[in-house]
């Protein structure tokens, strides 16, 4: 694909999805909406969400406790209304599936019925320098055992020459501590690099080993094309604010495989949105599991922290994954091309650290530039680019295809460029 002669505004025409820019707040500079590349830490407010929070406020302020069963989106099943959509995002079937708590909590959670050490088999392998809250739950997780992680977290470390993960490495390390690994539990999308994972070849060797295996999705659900059921993943668990856009804080979701539904002598912690929901209001003492992943809720849905998402997943349905993934793959070998262009036009060092094979990475490109690195970031920042600095010298930049646009990518390369040339 050579975009080289065609302009922004062009490609912008020529793109299928370019009216869902339209469904999005953006923030403000000097005027003008902001170039937003920061989707992957706070997606954007879509325009339909202030409808669904209202909506929820009236019918509290005018049913109150009734709003349970009689709000137009009823209180009681409203964790329900994702299932379908969240379902289409991951690759899962809808009972396989729920929306609950925060990202570290669910992580939490999962463990306390996935990681089952025994005898020698108590290793978690994950991938080093993963996102902080990861390696604390992993630690803690492991301390909780009564278990030493410097002996049993095995941290599969990113190639110093490329800056991510080499696969065949990941897979050596299951394959050598097979006997001792109960647990594989890595990011699907990289926070810092951006690298997407062959996640069915380390859900394969992770299962082959005789571990379990977890995936967390905080940078994958709603970049990249999931099939959590058909690659065998056990259970995973991802934040909903980032490509999902549903607010700051919004309530995450899980995933765990149908195989472990309904099993009464699963170890996990419950609560009474966990249990069968014919009997739910009859108080029973005994816990009795929703046969399906409903069954690790515990408590009932976070409403207002819900709805904004409600508004988010319709425009996922609308589009759906394919044609985002074929926006997302442009756009990103777009912004490639423009750093490129800034590269050789002023010769800074500038070095992408993201994989380059589309099969290896979602939206987001890493850029490490070294010395300026920080002073650009500033600049950009001051003129109106909202991009993400990573110590100590990476700019991480997401075009997200459901609302950046070739016009947003074109004008940063053009403000990276003056930024560079300004300083020398
Ligand atoms: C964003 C992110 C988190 C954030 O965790 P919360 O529990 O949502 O605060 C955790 N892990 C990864 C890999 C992330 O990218």
């Amino acid at each position: 694909m050579d975009t080289k002669q065609i302009t922004p505004q062009e490609l912008d025409q020529q793109d299928p999805l370019a009216s869902y820019r339209e469904q999005f707040l953006f923030p403000q500079h000097q005027g003008a909406p902001v170039g937003y590349f920061t989707g992957n830490s706070l997606g954007l407010q879509p325009r339909g969400v202030r409808q669904e929070v209202l909506r929820e406020l009236d019918d509290w302020a005018q049913q109150g406790v009734e709003g349970h069963t009689r709000a137009r989106k009823p209180w009681l099943p409203y964790h329900e209304f994702f299932s379908a959509s969240l379902a289409r995002l991951t690759g899962a079937k809808a009972a396989e599936v729920v929306l609950m708590n925060g990202l570290t909590v669910n992580l939490h959670l999962l463990m306390v019925s996935f990681y089952r050490p025994q005898g020698k088999r108590r290793k978690i392998l994950c991938e080093g320098k993963a996102f902080p809250s990861d390696q604390y739950a992993l630690r803690s997780q492991l301390r909780f055992h009564g278990l030493d992680p410097e002996e049993n977290l095995l941290e599969v470390m990113p190639d110093p020459e490329t800056g991510y993960l080499d696969e065949d490495a990941v897979v050596a390390a299951i394959d050598q501590n097979q006997d001792e690994l109960a647990l594989v539990m890595m990011g699907g999308v990289n926070y810092y690099s951006g690298q997407w994972l062959d996640m069915p070849r380390i859900t394969d060797a992770g299962k082959r080993a005789g571990a379990v295996v977890g995936w967390d999705l905080a940078h994958a659900i709603g970049n990249v094309p999931l099939k959590l059921h058909e690659w065998g993943v056990d259970f995973a668990a991802w934040c909903s604010y980032k490509y999902l856009n549903g607010g700051p804080g919004a309530t995450a979701g899980a995933y765990i495989h149908e195989r472990y539904h309904g099993q009464e002598d699963l170890p996990r912690f419950e609560g009474w949105w966990g249990h069968d929901k014919d009997s739910r209001f009859a108080m029973p003492d005994r816990f009795q599991p929703i046969p399906t992943a409903e069954a690790w809720q515990l408590s009932n849905a976070p409403v207002l922290s819900m709805a904004p998402l409600l508004a988010s997943l319709r425009l996922f349905d609308e589009v759906g994954m394919d044609a985002l993934r074929q926006k997302a793959l442009h756009l990103t070998q777009y912004l490639a091309q423009t750093l490129e262009t800034v590269r050789s036009q002023t010769g800074i060092a500038l070095r992408i650290i993201t994989p380059q094979p589309e099969s290896q990475r979602g939206c987001q490109l890493s850029v490490v530039i070294p010395e300026q690195g920080r002073r650009i970031f500033d600049y950009l920042t001051a003129h109106g680019v909202v991009a993400d600095w990573r110590e100590p010298d990476v700019i991480r930049l997401a075009p997200v295809p459901l609302y950046n646009n070739y016009q947003d990518v074109h004008d940063l390369g053009q403000k990276m460029i003056k930024a560079i040339k300004e300083n020398s």
